[in-house]
């Protein structure tokens, strides 16, 4: 399933790769959220296509997403 992060609008909370660091983790770079390289569609840290299982997690990760800046699906 497709998962999205709006990074220019992402507060750095933390929020995301703590509730799902399957899917998010910090980038090291600009301190943002990024997607895991694992799972980014064409080396875009703001763009993945996760499998089944990670959904939830995932959906987690949105619904406590302070800025409402992650969609998933
Ligand atoms: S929960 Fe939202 S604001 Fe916080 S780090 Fe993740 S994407 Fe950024």
């Amino acid at each position: 399933m497709k998962v999205t992060i709006n990074r220019d609008e992402c507060i750095a909370c933390g929020a995301c790769w703590s509730d799902c660091d399957a899917v998010f983790e910090e980038n090291p770079d600009d301190g943002n959220s990024q997607i895991v390289a694992k799972y980014q569609v064409g080396g875009n840290p703001a763009e993945g296509e996760i499998p089944d299982d990670l959904v939830d997690c995932a959906k987690a990760a949105a619904d406590g997403c302070p800025v409402e800046i992650i969609k998933v699906g």
